[in-house]
């Protein structure tokens, strides 16, 4: 099923990405770990995709499984960064002869010393441009409310944004974000630019703090001073700084869905546990439609 198909609902969704392995060793593990979160019945999963073809070959094999047995629509992510017509065609092919139809169209984080100027696809929208000739595909995009972290302003990265929609993008998925002001100003400027594609919010619950670091270089997330001030004192206490990590994450999703926001996509770090218990949190009081299967 579509993804658009499943938005145009306007029902609150909870779905839920993971990540593929990096080596055929880990494969079965990861494998494991997807269908328990797959069997949970969320709305939807994606699959995120290496960059520039690190683990990129496990991308459709997890995504395929998941919707072949447990019935659930997936979203196959998929980076153009250094990649030709050709590369993305094939890819396109056989994702579309796997049955998969929802892409979430990236350029990639472009590797030291290379050159996007060199590129046929140089941004993401040149990305959405070519899968939407191609046809078939529920296209989605990648958005950033503290902005990405090349773009010059937040004003400039909506404006690549709103070409990128105008490329052919049905929805948007945000970067992880874990101050919802920050999420609530971002939403109101892109409606003001015209960007009217139902946008997903991305949630990743922090579950420790070495986290912290990760997340400002590679996601330009800041760490807001709520989570600092009290995520601070679990240091040595790492089962204390899951469940703080875990409620912090709850409590977001509870807020944004009281402030009428209904679609919310969850990095689970491949962690069935993780996402069963904000599942069942937010069920328990917000219905129990966020997931289709059992809990
Ligand atoms: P773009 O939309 O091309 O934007 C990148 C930068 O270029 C921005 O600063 C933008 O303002 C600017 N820009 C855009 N268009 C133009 C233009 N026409 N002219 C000039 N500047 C322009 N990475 C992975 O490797 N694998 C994944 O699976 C993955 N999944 C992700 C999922 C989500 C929800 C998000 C938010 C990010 C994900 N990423 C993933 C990270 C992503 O690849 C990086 O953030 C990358 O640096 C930018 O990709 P993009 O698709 O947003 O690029």
């Amino acid at each position: 099923m579509k993804v658009s198909e499943i938005l145009a609902r306007n029902k609150k969704t909870l779905s839920i990405e993971v990540f593929p392995p990096k080596t055929s060793d880990s494969f079965e593990k990861v494998r494991v770990a997807t269908e328990s979160i797959a069997a949970i019945a969320p709305a939807y999963m994606s699959v995120t995709y290496g960059a520039g073809g690190t683990g990129s070959k496990f991308t459709l094999p997890i995504a395929e499984n998941i919707e072949k047995k447990y019935n659930v629509p997936v979203i196959h992510h998929l980076t153009c960064v250094g990649s030709s017509v050709e590369n993305i065609k094939e890819r396109l092919d056989l994702m579309h002869n796997a049955g998969i139809e929802n892409v979430l169209a990236l350029r990639g984080d472009i590797p030291d010393g290379e050159k996007p100027a060199d590129w046929h696809f140089k941004h993401a929208s040149d990305l959405v441009s070519y899968i939407k000739d191609y046809g078939d595909f529920c296209i989605g995009g990648a958005c950033y409310p503290e902005g990405h972290p090349e773009a010059a302003s937040i004003d400039e990265d909506l404006d690549f944004l709103k070409l990128k929609v105008d490329m052919g993008c049905d929805f948007l998925t945000t970067q992880l974000f874990l101050d919802n002001a920050v999420f609530y100003r971002f939403y109101e400027k892109a409606l003001a630019k015209g960007i009217n594609v139902p946008i997903t919010a991305g949630i990743m619950p922090i579950t420790s703090i070495k986290q912290f670091g990760r997340i400002e270089s590679l996601s330009g997330s800041a760490i807001p001073d709520t989570m600092r001030c009290c995520a601070e004192k679990y240091a040595d206490d790492p089962v204390a700084m899951r469940r703080f990590g875990l409620d912090f994450a709850t409590l977001q999703i509870a807020d944004l869905y009281n402030h009428g926001f209904k679609f919310i996509h969850l990095h689970s770090m491949n962690s069935p546990e993780a996402a069963i218990e904000i599942g069942t949190s937010l069920s328990n009081y917000f219905g129990a439609e966020l997931f289709s299967g059992k809990l």
